[in-house]
């Protein structure tokens, strides 16, 4: 009998002779908050595969003041959903790159059904499809102190939180020494928007995945390395 057993993002033949590559095309789903970045940081870590997020796509293109960039701001700084054309049209760009032909993390993206179908249809012509949508679950509460606590680097993106995961110098990241700073999008004011968006857009999303048999759920509560160690169980 043949028992696959997962080697990094490659299965292997129990007896190790046939070696099988299998795309791993993951989704992590969740609300803002809920540790999607952070568990992607790990998993590309992991498995060698990129995170591919729209957040960090958009930001980018903000900072660099594209157009594409300058028209997604005002959405971003409210915490509004960027119009679902422009999203949709920086993922069929970016999955078409050579570092994603072997699988990526997809962390914010999609965020409503019409995203959801539009990625189906991208990868089905690219001959691929999502193999694991893991939904990360975290309640109310704590996603409302997680998010005001969250500084983020303007150099290199990493995030940290003032209480739970401070840097060692207050402001200062500890990987590249760029600046912390709180994204406008974390503000106490901006949050209950961005968790309400979430619910009514975002959420109906874990039906969608369910009903094609890859939705994976995950407590997203407790300590990073356990959450990660979570994730890594429902891939098997
Ligand atoms: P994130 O870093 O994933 O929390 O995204 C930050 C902001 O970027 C969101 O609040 C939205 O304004 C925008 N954004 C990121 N991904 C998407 C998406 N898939 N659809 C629409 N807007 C998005």
């Amino acid at each position: 009998m043949k028992v696959l057993c997962k080697v990094e993002n490659e299965l292997r033949d129990e007896d190790n002779k046939g070696l099988v590559i299998m795309d791993l095309n993951i989704i992590l789903l969740g609300p803002p908050g809920c540790g999607k970045g952070t568990q992607a940081k790990m998993l590309t870590e992991q498995y060698k595969i990129p995170q591919v997020s729209t957040g960090d796509i958009l930001r980018e293109a903000l900072k660099k003041e594209t157009a594409m960039g300058l028209k997604a701001k005002s959405y971003m700084d409210s915490g509004k959903l960027v119009p679902d054309e422009v999203v949709i049209g920086i993922i069929q760009d970016r999955l078409k790159q050579s570092d994603c032909q072997k699988g990526f993390i997809l962390d914010g993206f999609p965020r409503t059904v019409v995203q959801a179908e539009a990625l189906d249809k991208t990868l089905k012509d690219m001959g691929k499809k999502i193999e694991h949508s893991i939904s990360i679950d975290v309640d109310d509460e704590e996603l409302l102190g997680r998010l005001t606590g969250r500084r983020t680097c303007r150099s290199c993106g990493a995030m940290y939180h003032v209480l739970f995961n401070p840097s060692k110098k207050e402001g200062v990241c500890d990987a590249c020494s760029g600046e912390l700073y709180q994204r406008d999008d974390d503000k106490e004011e901006t949050i209950s928007n961005r968790l309400n968006i979430y619910k009514q857009q975002t959420a109906p999303l874990i039906d969608y995945y369910k009903k094609k048999d890859i939705l994976r759920l995950v407590t997203g509560t407790g300590k990073i390395e356990n959450i990660f160690k979570r994730i890594k169980d429902v891939l098997k």
